[in-house]
């Protein structure tokens, strides 16, 4: 048996560059592919006769192969797999492939399949093109996939995992599992991957709830016991110092930023490590908050690490804490893949998690800062400590929008502090979804603001086009072949550059930013449009968290149906964060009334606790959708917003330590090996 926490390069097939990818989706071990839980399924169950094939739309048929024939295309000239099949009720259907001729040995003259795809008429044959072949009939899990990672491909990985794996990690223990009438771990992760029918998996769903809530409080009872019985580096507050580094700063505090600051004082100065987390809507000003208690952290004499997600936002916080702490005096360093000040002499090191992976030594570390926590792991702290005797206080700010009351229920008061406003003197965002008649006349917007002097975002969802049809159908419900999914991304960055160069010179000057940029090239565009030298930035979604330029007064976002309504507000969060009016642009490709739904919930709100609500009520508790967007990321399964439940599991957990008291050792013990996947 494969230990889950192994590599996924011991399954068959998968080298560096098939795990390279994957990382990108955050899976590095056998555990994380496992959660890896579909985000959709196919129901290839009940095949139909290629008579009653809808045109245009997927589906499913079986059938028997009656010829072959390998040939080149005319059109383009590419090598192209013919096979006429027919399903035994006089229904004949032609299928095509292209560059798979290798299919050929498979599809041997007799043989039955089951083929899967949109089935077309064209010169009065029945036709499907590329479509998916299946020995029998069944119910195909459909994941997330990204650049060549296609769900297919993580379909047979898993299917390996399923048979050669461990499954036990991970699973609840076994009192609390009976005592609550729930299945055994391999089933659950059977059924979830290779149902047999789709109702299997919506039975699952209030189990999956409940282990993702029961993990939750457990993580937060652990992080309670270690808080309370370790000692800390102590760290005193010089109050009137702190009075005149805040009369320094470039604003005055809102009356929201000051009680973090005092919180964190406080808990700095018990003796025990702290773990605090500053929950703060998007554009709520956490940098400030975070640069002022490491600014008191250096007067100590101790070092601060603070970790950002992207190098583009390390470079950033460097540079504006920088700006803030000019009175502290605070020595302030960066260290990216790309960029390694020496930080031997610095106060506060500014990093992405480059400075966990080379284990870099900060002999006087009294402070850890994580920004957007949720992009992390949980073990930042373990990860840095261990080169002095006392772990380093902790303090994760996330703009996850956990209503606060929430917030307070799940945390207590005592560890959480909630951010509940945005400076004073900013206008609400205008936010209107457009639809293809509206264009020319949002295109004239952004064209004044950008004359005004402002500059624009615009985000595509996906780096380049496939050349592919998309089957356009009404609503996102409709279930896609990988290459459809990726073919309905329409707007890319790179041809939108092109087409907005030609047809809107009024945009000034536009450049591209995405995902397969290095870090000093991204850095470079960064910095020319916080230098205002750039008008026009085209974007994927790198730059979705925390990016700073206050002169930027348009989000316009592309295929915006393909976001989370989480992820469009942070979008949304880029503009509207100086004086001048801000407009915020959903595009959709697709119409459909559920998006439409999700998109006027979007319009009407500018708090990032109502867009969760929202997004939770329009998607209804507990809908299973491993969305790699939602936002929400430690309950993917949950209803944040079913408190009954919540406290229900908690008491659940509580109890379960009481009895269990080695529970919660053999569970750190553990490496937190039970976490859902890490969600990026
Ligand atoms: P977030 O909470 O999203 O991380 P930031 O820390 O990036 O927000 O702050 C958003 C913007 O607001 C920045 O331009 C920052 O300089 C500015 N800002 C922060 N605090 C204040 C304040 N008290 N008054 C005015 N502007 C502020
Ligand atoms: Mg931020």
């Amino acid at each position: 048996m494969t230990t889950q926490e192994a590599s996924v390069t011991i399954i068959p097939g998968v080298g560096d560059k098939i795990a390279e990818n994957l990382d990108r989706l955050g899976i590095r071990t056998i555990t994380e592919l496992l959660r890896w839980f579909p985000r959709d399924y196919l129901d290839a169950s009940n095949p139909l006769p290629v008579s009653r094939l809808p045109y245009g739309r997927l589906a499913a048929t079986e059938v028997t192969v009656v010829s072959s024939n390998a040939r080149r295309s005319k059109a383009r000239n590419i090598p192209m797999l013919e096979v006429v099949f027919e399903d035994g009720e006089g229904g004949r259907l032609l299928a095509r492939w292209f560059h798979q001729s290798f299919l050929k040995e498979k599809l041997q003259p007799g043989s039955q399949w089951l083929l899967i795809g949109t089935a077309e008429r064209f010169q009065g044959e029945t036709v499907m093109m590329s479509p998916i072949i299946e020995d029998s009939p069944r119910v195909l899990a459909i994941y997330a996939q990204t650049k060549g990672v296609t769900s297919r491909m993580l379909r047979g990985y898993i299917d390996w995992c399923l048979k050669n794996a461990d499954l036990g990690t991970g699973a609840l223990p076994e009192a609390v599992r009976a005592a609550h009438g729930l299945c055994e771990q391999s089933d659950l992760l059977r059924t979830l991957h290779q149902p047999e029918k789709v109702e299997d998996v919506d039975n699952l769903k209030p189990q999956l709830a409940f282990e993702e809530v029961f993990w939750f409080f457990t993580r937060m009872a652990l992080a309670r016991t270690s808080v309370k019985v370790e000692k800390g580096i102590v760290i005193e507050t010089d109050v009137e110092w702190l009075r005149r580094v805040v009369a320094s700063l470039p604003f005055s505090l809102t009356d929201g930023q000051k009680p973090p600051i005092w919180d964190a004082a406080k808990d700095l100065a018990e003796g025990h490590p702290m773990t605090r987390l500053v929950n703060g809507d998007v554009g709520s000003g956490k940098t400030a908050v975070a640069a002022l208690v490491a600014a008191l952290v250096a007067k100590s004499g101790y070092q601060s690490v603070i970790l950002a997600p992207t190098e583009i936002l390390a470079k950033q916080h460097s540079q504006s804490i920088q700006g803030l702490l000019k009175v502290a005096g605070a020595r302030v360093a960066t260290y990216t893949a790309s960029q390694k000040d020496d930080i031997e002499e610095a106060d506060i090191i500014v990093g992405t998690h480059a400075l966990l992976q080379e284990g870099v030594s900060l002999p006087r570390l009294a402070l850890v800062v994580v920004d957007e926590q949720h992009r992390f792991g949980v073990k930042q702290r373990q990860v840095l400590r261990g080169q002095q005797e006392l772990p380093p206080h902790l303090l994760s700010m996330t703009a996850t929008p956990i209503p606060r009351t929430l917030a307070l229920a799940l945390y207590g008061d005592l560890e959480v502090s909630v951010l509940p406003e945005k400076p004073a003197g900013r206008l609400p965002i205008e936010t209107q979804v457009i639809h293809p008649n509206q264009r020319a006349e949002m295109y004239k917007v952004v064209a004044e603001e950008i004359k005004a002097g402002h500059q624009a975002f615009v985000i595509c969802p996906l780096i380049e086009e496939k050349p592919r049809k998309a089957a356009a159908e009404d609503g996102q419900f409709v279930i896609l072949t990988e290459e459809e999914q990726e073919a309905r991304s329409k707007k890319t960055v790179l041809a939108e550059v092109e087409r907005l160069r030609k047809e809107f010179p009024e945009l000034g000057t536009i450049e591209a930013i995405h995902g397969r940029l290095k870090g000093n090239q991204k850095r470079e565009i960064m910095e020319r449009m916080a230098r205002g030298e750039i008008n026009t930035l085209v974007a994927t979604s790198v730059i979705e968290v925390g990016v700073d330029v206050p002169n930027a007064t348009v989000m316009l976002i592309e295929g915006a149906e393909h976001f989370g309504l989480a992820q469009l507000h942070q979008f949304r969060g880029r503009v509207g964060r100086g004086a001048a009016q801000s407009y915020c642009f959903l595009c959709p490709t697709l119409r459909g009334e559920k998006i439409e739904q999700r998109m006027q919930a979007l319009a009407r709100t500018q708090s990032g606790f109502e867009v969760a609500e929202a997004d939770l009520a329009l998607r209804g508790p507990g809908e299973l959708s491993g969305n790699v967007q939602s936002g929400l990321p430690d309950f993917r399964m949950a209803s944040l917003t079913d408190l009954d439940f919540l406290r229900k599991v908690k008491g659940v957990v509580d109890e379960h330590i009481m009895k269990n008291p080695e529970f919660l050792r053999e569970y750190a013990g553990a490496a937190y090996s039970n976490d859902w996947g890490s969600l990026e």
